[in-house]
């Protein structure tokens, strides 16, 4: 009840918008949010985030994270944009103690830095950084990671190319990398009309659970195995795994048959080869 109060009492993001100036800048991959119920939906998809810790890359005038506190998380936002800071300094004062904001580039951020303990990752993300957050997040050695969940609105390309099963064409690299030991699914298609301004194309929005990790896999051998692999995604494997040593030996040990290409190879399968190489390379 209270909190609904505080809601009110902050003005309508339109008006925000105008009073501070903040038309959007395409080179910050600006797109902002508006309508408060998709925002809320946005805000339920890791599950009750009622005193969790929630990192927002790229508040801008701060939907979603207005959001994120009505669901009663305590958020740190990072905005690399300082003419969005008067306006998250007002949603700061409506919601005292639940709103930090650090003006900066979330690429060079670590959010080690910024959490003692677990937290969530919510974001709708500038396009232009987002592949690269997004492969940094799931690219630790250390894992479980620090990190509970992420929800992120991707292009609904890259969206699909995250959750793609194998032999389709948008499986690759990245779903490998986001399903060997996360559960990624497709949360909610965003129509492109949602944004101010609207993207020429459509947005999705992924949600990621870390999983268990395979054992005795290295994440730099996966690695590894798929960026030669699906570098040469049309050629078969014995072609395109050629220069990774062990490799050709691995799949005549595992069985699997080194004729056939990138795409058809399961998650389970990449992770089966980067096990046999793990102390080779
Ligand atoms: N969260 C707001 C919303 O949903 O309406 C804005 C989202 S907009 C798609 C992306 C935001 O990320 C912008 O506010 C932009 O200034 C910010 N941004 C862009 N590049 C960034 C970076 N490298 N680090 C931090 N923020 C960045």
């Amino acid at each position: 009840m209270r909190r609904e109060k505080k809601m009110t009492s902050l003005p309508p993001l339109r008006e925000v918008i105008a009073r501070h100036g903040l038309s959007a800048s395409k080179a910050l991959g600006q797109n902002f949010l508006f309508d408060e119920q998709l925002l809320d939906r946005i805000a339920a998809i890791p599950g009750s985030l009622e005193g969790r810790d929630v990192l927002e890359i790229g508040p801008g005038p701060g939907g979603l994270t207005r959001a994120l506190l009505r669901a009663g998380a305590n958020v740190t936002g990072i905005e690399m944009d300082r003419r969005c800071l008067p306006a998250l300094a007002e949603v700061e004062a409506a919601y005292p103690g639940k709103l930090k904001v650090i003006e900066g580039d979330a690429l060079k951020i670590s959010p080690k830095s910024l959490f003692a303990g677990p937290y969530h990752i919510v974001a709708n993300l500038p396009y232009n950084v987002g592949t690269a957050l997004f492969t940094g997040w799931l690219s630790g050695e250390t894992w479980p990671p620090q990190w509970a969940s992420l929800t992120l609105m991707f292009q609904e390309e890259v969206a699909r190319r995250i959750v793609a099963e194998p032999d389709t064409s948008a499986y690759g690299r990245l779903a490998v990398l986001a399903q060997w030991r996360s559960r990624s699914k497709l949360a909610m298609k965003v129509h492109r009309s949602a944004f101010t301004p609207p993207p020429k194309i459509m947005s999705a929005i992924v949600h990621v659970v870390p999983g268990a990790a395979p054992p005795g896999v290295s994440m730099r051998v996966l690695e590894r195995v798929t960026e030669a692999a699906f570098g040469q995604r049309r050629k078969m494997l014995r072609q395109s795994l050629k220069g990774v040593p062990g490799a050709l030996a691995a799949l005549e040990a595992l069985g699997i048959d080194p004729q056939r290409r990138a795409e058809t190879l399961t998650v389970a399968e990449f992770v089966s080869v980067a096990r046999v190489l793990t102390p080779a390379i």
